[in-house]
């Protein structure tokens, strides 16, 4: 790890009451002084008048004086809260910089400060990848999911099965010398009962994480169909506002428009799309390639279809590609739009969307909206309430276990299946042990930790 101090602005660019600058540094008491002209207290707010190189004021400043160990990183940390426009944060870290150029301070990397509180143990993995969450929570619920990953109620679940899977290997191993007591050994510790014990609660672990990737990514949906089918109308309705211009002119839409709403907390990624014909008009040829681009990226492509006009000699040709462009695990739901103008006796032969996956609905009244938003959130694979205690998780997560579950199962068909041979049980114990503590960090290959905090910001 570099040791050199790091600096950076900790508050977004633009104005604001506040900005911050913060530096992290295995010894920063000399700056400190240097900035105040006195000791620093620990933890006091210390009222400083900031000047340039030619004495010249910049700002009135707070300096926060946080003491290794006792500070977020780990090391020292001196914040300097400032007024919160971009010249002002900017010149205090300048100044910063050119102060503390002798005690080499550097510029922060993108989640720095977060990897320097991981590397020196103040928060696991899954805590440091939870502070990214919370920042970037879209909805209540993927916040407070993000809050308990922080508040570590993941990692002590991951870290309760490894150190029972790590007794269970212990006990194992220890049999390894003494062959002719290996069964009577085995059977009289539970070994059996308490790897099943184990592979129940990995399960559990894999139901909510699962849902907490969904809490934590949310879902991105994509409207397509052909022009005028009401794409732009149920976006509006979706998102509770005229977002995008609705006319009865058919390629209105030549651009994607993209808002993230929330449906029961779970954060939606609404995407529409440039309605999908041949034209000869270029800008719309662009928005009709960029339509299938999001085919390519959607969970849940809902293929659209205006209810008067069906059966639509087109629809079918569109289906058959948009199928084929979707990715393997993404959902197709057709929508039938425009319920309103159906007749009534024609609404009598709708039949359920879980047999037919297709949802009659009228973007214009609002009718079916309910529903849809209800087969959403079904087709995605959401299960849970927000409420209900689940923490966010990521995709690496969710590969990280259910690898530990395949070696898990091994470990079964090699400690209790027809041929038993306890050192491919040990084995594979140790594998699923490994693979739960990437998850944490507590192993983790280098390239995987560069990659990770490279996705934070700068300055946290
Ligand atoms: P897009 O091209 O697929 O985005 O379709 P628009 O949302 O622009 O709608 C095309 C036309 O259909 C507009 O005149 C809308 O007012 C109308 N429309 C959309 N949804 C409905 C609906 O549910 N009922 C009725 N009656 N008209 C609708």
């Amino acid at each position: 790890m570099n040791k050199n101090p790091i600096a950076a602005i900790a508050t977004p660019r633009g104005a604001g009451g506040v900005g911050i600058i913060r530096v992290s540094g295995p010894d920063l008491i000399g700056l400190a002084k240097t900035l105040l002209g006195t000791e620093p207290r620990p933890r006091f707010a210390h009222f400083l008048v900031l000047k340039d190189a030619h004495q010249e004021q910049i700002d009135q400043v707070l300096l926060l004086f946080f003491k290794s160990p006792a500070s977020f990183t780990g090391e020292d940390i001196i914040e300097l809260h400032c007024h919160g426009g971009p010249r002002v944060t900017q010149l205090v870290l300048n100044r910063v910089m050119e102060l503390g150029s002798s005690d080499g301070v550097a510029l922060a990397g993108p989640g720095e400060f977060s990897l320097r509180a991981f590397l020196n143990g103040k928060i696991d993995l899954v805590q440091a990848e939870a502070i990214a969450d919370l920042i970037n929570a879209q909805s209540d619920a993927s916040l407070r999911g993000a809050a308990l990953s922080l508040q570590g109620r993941f990692s002590e679940q991951i870290n309760r099965l490894i150190d029972e899977i790590t007794q269970l290997r212990i006990l194992v191993e220890s049999t390894l010398d003494f062959p002719e007591e290996e069964i009577e050994f085995i059977e009289s510790a539970n070994a059996k009962q308490r790897l099943e014990k184990i592979m129940n609660d990995l399960d559990q672990i894999i139901k909510i994480s699962s849902q907490g990737k969904i809490l934590r990514d949310g879902i991105r949906l994509a409207l397509v169909g052909p022009p005028n089918v009401g794409k732009s109308s149920l976006l509006n309705t979706l998102v509770g506002e005229e977002r995008a211009i609705v006319t009865p002119i058919a390629g209105t839409t030549r651009d994607r428009i993209i808002e993230n709403i929330s449906i029961d907390g779970i954060p939606v990624h609404l995407i529409d799309t440039a309605g999908i014909r041949d034209s000869q008009d270029v800008v719309e040829q662009i928005g009709v390639a960029q339509t299938w681009d999001e085919i390519t990226k959607a969970d849940i492509i809902l293929l659209m279809h205006d209810v008067t006009k069906a059966p639509d000699v087109n629809f079918g040709d569109i289906e058959t590609k948009v199928r084929a462009c979707a990715h393997s695990g993404a959902h197709i739901l057709t929508v039938m739009n425009k319920l309103d103008l159906l007749e009534r006796q024609q609404t009598g032969q709708i039949k359920d969307v879980a047999i037919t996956k297709q949802i009659y609905i009228s973007a214009k009244t609002g009718e079916g909206i309910d529903q849809l938003k209800e087969t959403i959130l079904r087709f995605a694979g959401w299960e849970g309430n927000a409420d209900g205690g689940i923490y966010t998780a990521r995709t690496r997560h969710l590969q990280a276990i259910l690898v530990a579950k395949d070696h898990l199962q091994k470990a079964m068909t090699h400690g209790f299946g027809g041929n038993r041979i306890l050192e491919l049980f040990a084995e594979e114990l140790h594998c699923a042990q490994n693979y739960l503590g990437e998850i944490t960090g507590k192993l983790l290959p280098d390239d995987l930790l560069g990659k990770i905090f490279s996705e934070f910001c700068i300055g946290k």
